[in-house]
């Protein structure tokens, strides 16, 4: 197969990333939207919010293999371009992962350890998913959720019907509520042969539900985690028969790592690698789904990345400061938006996280740095 143009369904800022980093490859972007509000800017875009039949005929007319960047997807959709176009991660991969009730029971068929968990399709199920589980849970619609919406910590007994009304949706999974250490990720890419290359463990923290900085790698994690990690994906990646880009986010326990949840695309936590690694998530994923070999995943010197949400910056000011890339989506910032992202690198973590101080110095109000 000789891809020269590729399909992306969704245009927001991973369909622009993608874009930026698929051209240097010679590759045409054509981008389908059916949420009327494209802010991609960049390829030939195919809006459609009424879905037509015809615009999504002229959108597959122009590309070789469509991918998307987005896991909340209609599944006939993607089955019906599936059968008229090669569509990476495949619409299994799409549909496991766009439903946490398979998620988990993939990793369980796996032997992939996750939170304790049970299903619940009413008040009362939620009430006797409690009582199975202990206090406290996690309960979250089984599709849909992102970003920790659609979801409710309980604490109480009295609080499940404020939950079970609070989340609205008619089938849960409610997970043991778990006491982790930190919240790590893995990214890895599976080419259209089968091989696999992962990207190192990377540490994440979240302010009210967004990912606000990834660090990159994880400090000090042990062999036994970075080994368990690449090979939970692996056996994902491959039971899937998955090609493209595959993010598994972790919980670290002192009882071992446990899986949260996975996400069939490139990710927020790996968008350091533009910048801290020889290859970067985008350029890998569109190397495996048009069938080239995949580039080097490790990382070549510590990097942050800094998620700007619903703010604007100084860009003079920012720019001023040194080993700082800037990586603005042309979003009219909102609150809660994601409208960019800064990578910081240095040589060590600890000039590392002088050096990131200095960025937060120059932005408006960030939350709190956790290396201070
Ligand atoms: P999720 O949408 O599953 O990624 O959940 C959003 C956030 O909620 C995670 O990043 C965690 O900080 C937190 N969370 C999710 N599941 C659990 C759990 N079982 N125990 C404790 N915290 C959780």
């Amino acid at each position: 197969m000789s891809v020269k143009s590729i399909g992306i369904l969704g245009a927001g800022q991973l369909a622009r990333m993608m874009a930026l980093a698929g051209m240097p490859l010679g590759y045409r972007f054509n981008i389908y939207d059916t949420s009327g509000a494209p802010s991609a800017g960049i390829g030939t875009l195919f809006s459609d919010p009424s879905n037509t039949q015809q615009e999504l005929n002229s959108f597959l007319a122009e590309v070789d293999v469509v991918t998307y960047e987005f896991e909340h997807l209609p599944l006939d959709l993607a089955n019906t371009i599936a059968q008229r176009k090669p569509l990476h991660p495949n619409a299994l991969s799409l549909a496991t992962c766009q439903d946490r009730e398979r998620e988990k029971a993939m990793f369980t068929e796996l032997g992939i350890p996750t939170p304790r968990y049970r299903i619940a399709h009413s008040a009362d199920e939620l009430r006797r998913a409690v009582d199975a589980l202990g206090l406290p849970v996690v309960a979250k619609s089984a599709t849909e959720g992102y970003d920790g919406k659609g979801q409710a910590v309980i604490r109480a007994l009295d609080e499940v019907d404020a939950a079970w009304n609070k989340i609205g949706h008619p089938r849960l999974v409610v997970e043991s509520f778990v006491t982790f250490s930190r919240e790590l990720s893995v990214i890895a890419v599976r080419g259209a042969q089968g091989e696999v290359k992962s990207y190192p463990l990377v540490e994440n923290h979240h302010h009210e539900g967004i990912l606000r900085y990834t660090l990159a790698p994880a400090r000090q994690v042990s062999a036994t985690h970075a080994d368990q990690a690449a090979d939970f994906i692996t056996r994902l990646l491959n039971r899937l028969d998955y090609v493209g880009v595959l993010a598994l986010e972790l919980f670290e326990t002192p009882q071992g790592l446990l899986a949260n949840e996975m996400a069939p695309r490139v990710h927020n936590s790996g968008h350091w690698s533009m910048n801290g690694a020889a290859t970067s998530q985008f350029e890998n994923h569109l190397r495996a789904i048009s069938g080239l070999p995949l580039g080097n995943t490790e990382a070549q010197r510590p990097t942050c990345m800094i998620n700007l949400i619903g703010c604007e910056i100084d860009l003079k000011a920012v720019t001023a400061l040194p080993d700082c890339y800037i990586h603005l989506y042309d979003k009219t910032p909102r609150p809660g938006r994601k409208v960019g992202h800064i990578n910081v690198c240095a040589e060590t973590e600890s000039s590392l996280h002088e050096r990131v101080r200095q960025v937060l110095s120059v932005l408006p109000s960030m939350p709190d740095y956790p290396y201070a």
